[in-house]
């Protein structure tokens, strides 16, 4: 079954793939499908003996170019749709443990262009409408191999959480005549208590109502759309904030601290969304602690209500001194 089917009673479509229970569960090192193939050594999904950066189709896709005719019937009130769009994997590098933690900045800056590429491309094509760019790390979050690399999803219509998103913006720009996410960057920037760090480019803070205790928004302090409208020095500036950020993760947390990071752009179906959009990632780790996963229960799966049990003033405050450390750590 490879379909997308509709649920009347949200408005949501939710995606079925069911060849994706075949997928490569935590291979070892040796047999890591994302390294490179080396001479000698078995062929690997990439048949590069060294490569900087990576893309290509998910093996095990939930949406694709041409997609099969849906199993089962369509109806008015259960419409059934093709899984039209693209899932695509990006390799962040050739080694199996250099991951954005570790890699120098002008290296994350080359991962940073191949999602605005990669953006361009998907974006341009007729059935997507919305490109989501993101990164699950750690066991904890669901990841199946462990090499580092990201995900990209070229959708064919925009998802819910990006959707009201714009529903929101669209209403702040009604009553207040200004874009909420710039309204947000300079309300950070002022009160300061919720920063993470920032560079003459990005901020990274935790929301003011974050629902997760280490969740951490990277948002341009221009307003800008996409990477598409990010300049070289932009982009780098991206680069490097990315690298401060995880870094404080791993440095406070004394291991890879397991995220999602998402990645939110303007859609790319024919509406006017430049307004509206304002690039920004989130970073959301599960932890509470270094021991305890915050789980979603019955507040957050049942009613949608999030509930923090820590401040953001304060998790903030940890993530900016343990970034002033990583800084001076590296001299
Ligand atoms: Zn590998
Ligand atoms: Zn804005
Ligand atoms: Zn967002």
């Amino acid at each position: 079954v490879t379909e997308r089917r509709y649920d009347p009673i949200s408005g949501e479509w939710r995606m079925f793939a069911t060849r994706r229970q075949d997928r490569t569960f935590l291979p070892a090192e040796d047999a890591c499908p994302l390294c490179p193939t080396r001479e000698g050594g078995p062929a690997t999904e990439i048949p590069l003996s060294e490569f900087e950066v990576v893309v290509f189709e998910n093996q095990f896709p939930s949406l694709v170019r041409e997609p099969p005719e849906p199993d089962v019937a369509d109806s008015s009130l259960y419409p059934v749709a093709p899984s039209a769009g693209a899932a695509e994997v990006i390799v962040y590098s050739d080694d199996h443990h250099l991951g954005l933690a570790e890699m120098d900045v002008a290296r994350i800056a080359r991962i940073v262009d191949v999602w605005a590429d990669r953006y361009a491309e998907l974006g341009s094509r007729d059935e997507v409408a919305y490109v989501f760019v993101f990164e699950n790390r750690g066991v904890a979050v669901g990841v199946t191999l462990h090499h580092p690399h990201g995900q990209i999803y070229a959708y064919p219509e925009i998802p819910p959480r990006a959707r009201r998103e714009l529903d929101m913006a669209t209403a702040h720009i009604a009553d207040f005549g200004t874009c909420v996410y710039c309204d947000v960057v300079a309300r950070e920037r002022a009160d300061g208590v919720r920063v993470v760090a920032h560079n003459q480019s990005f901020l990274a803070f935790v929301p003011f109502a974050a629902r997760f205790p280490y969740e951490v928004h990277v948002a341009s302090l221009r307003h800008v759309a996409s990477l598409l409208d990010l300049t070289d020095p932009e982009r780098l500036a991206l680069a490097e904030i990315l690298q401060r950020v995880i870094g404080a993760y791993d440095s406070l947390f004394g291991f890879p601290l397991p995220y999602v990071m998402s990645m939110h752009q303007a859609p790319t179906d024919d509406g006017a969304h430049e307004h509206v959009s304002h690039l920004h990632l989130e970073f959301t780790p599960l932890h509470r602690t270094a021991q305890k996963l915050k789980y979603l229960a019955g507040s957050e799966l049942g009613a949608g209500a999030f509930i923090n049990d820590t401040a953001p003033e304060d998790t903030a405050a940890r993530l900016r001194a343990a970034s002033v450390g990583t800084e001076a750590g590296r001299g």
